[in-house]
């Protein structure tokens, strides 16, 4: 990440009234299967102190987002009309759902709306030029208001049209969702409070490597869970049943466990919980690492492993989780992960921060999001943040004048 300062971009660093403010937020929220029914609201929720902000100051409010993965324009399920809706609900106020994201008419519009309100454009990825981070598209948004504003961490990664391209046009600012997650991970990655502990799991070694990599030079102890961790105990020497394991990766991780120079610890499992097929009513038993049957995999970190490392977790005083222990998604090999974050969140006096793919919907899913220091908001973005690259959305707002 770059060692500018970002504060100098902050919205609120600098004096914004009586414009048209093109705001690109996240409101990629999830749907009821099937449906375009929002399943949970908390991305707009969130996004509502930077709108107000800008209605008090007398601005009209334009939002950009993507949502989904449409194949075309048509493809109506992706429409933003749903949470066009569930907006005009939560602020009390009507908001106008514009036909497109660019073009005359849009345009024509925005200018006829008065001060103060909120008008939302059509779904970004309904262009195909979005993803390519075409210039045509970036002018065409850029033409529609004064300023911009970046709010969406979630997309901080992609150097797209809506996120990197139209800062090359327009006047170019941080929101506040997207300061207060480069507040914190930059804070925590710069100058940690010791000891720093970070528990990485998920399903491939090869999706956390860059990550691994990264952390392992500034934080004290890692521990490793998840599917990845079959990687690591095949490292170590141990066979690792019918569980899939990535072979190509075995010297890049026991150079992480073995280099004297890495700073950082790291423990894997010595106990897990193995079973005879992949399925939530799968028969399963606890095995010590030297010892995991031919036919079983390994689903989910044991209970002696747990209790390890919940120790370690309680002995921290920053701490960063990013991947689930053991397929939480069942019962049966749910514990790990929530012993986990059991131990996350209940570490009262240190830092937490929880964040990136899954790991955010399983401490949503316990009802934890209060009990810990920061959810990031951010997938594939915390990670990148994580693994110490730049983000190209960042980036281009801190070089535009
Ligand atoms: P990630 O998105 O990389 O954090 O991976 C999350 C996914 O990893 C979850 O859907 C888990 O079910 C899966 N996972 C965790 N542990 C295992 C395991 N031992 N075997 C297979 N999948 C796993």
């Amino acid at each position: 990440m770059t060692k500018t300062n970002f504060n100098s971009k902050s919205i609120k660093r600098h004096d914004i009234k009586d414009k048209t403010v093109l705001v690109r937020v996240d409101y990629n929220v999830p749907m009821d299967p099937g449906t375009t029914n929002i399943a949970d609201d908390s991305r707009i929720l969130a996004s509502i102190p930077q709108i107000e902000y800008l209605l008090n100051r007398n601005c009209k409010v334009v939002l950009l987002s993507h949502l989904g993965r449409p194949d075309s324009s048509s493809d109506n399920e992706f429409s933003m009309m749903p949470i066009t809706t569930r907006l005009s609900e939560i602020l009390d106020k009507p908001v106008l759902q514009l036909p497109s994201c660019k073009g005359k008419d849009v345009e024509k519009q925005i200018n006829q709306s008065p001060h103060r309100s909120v008008s939302m454009l059509e779904n970004i990825r309904f262009e195909a030029g979005e993803r390519k981070n075409d210039q045509n598209l970036s002018r065409a948004l850029a033409n529609l208001a004064d300023v911009y504003i970046n709010d969406a961490f979630g997309v901080a990664h992609r150097a797209h049209a809506s996120t990197e391209g139209i800062t090359h046009y327009i006047p170019s600012y941080i929101g506040f969702l997207m300061q207060k997650e480069l507040d914190i991970l930059g804070k925590l990655m710069s100058n940690p409070v010791r000891p720093m502990t970070s528990i990485i799991g998920g399903a491939k070694a090869s999706d956390k490597m860059g990550v691994l990599r990264n952390l392992s030079k500034i934080v004290d102890t890692i521990i490793i869970g998840g599917g990845m961790a079959a990687t690591f105990i095949k490292a170590k020497g141990f066979g690792v049943g019918a569980s899939k394991y990535e072979d190509d990766r075995l010297s890049e991780v026991r150079d992480l466990m073995e280099n004297d120079r890495i700073r950082a610890e790291l423990i894997i499992p010595t106990d897990v919980i193995v079973a005879d097929r992949f399925h939530a009513d799968a028969n399963f038993e606890v095995t010590h690492v030297d010892s995991i049957p031919e036919n079983m995999i390994i689903l989910d970190v044991g209970p002696r492993t747990t209790e390890k490392y919940a120790a370690t977790i309680s002995e921290s005083s920053t701490v960063i989780w990013n991947g689930p222990m053991g397929v939480f998604e069942w019962k049966n090999f749910s514990s790990g992960t929530i012993n986990v974050a059991k131990a996350i969140a209940g570490l009262k006096d240190g830092t937490t921060v929880v964040g990136g793919g899954s790991t955010a919907d399983v401490v949503s899913k316990l009802n934890m999001n209060d009990d810990v220091t920061h959810v990031s908001t951010g997938g594939g973005a915390t990670l990148a943040y994580l693994e110490g690259k730049a983000l190209p959305a960042v980036e281009a707002i801190l070089k535009n004048d």
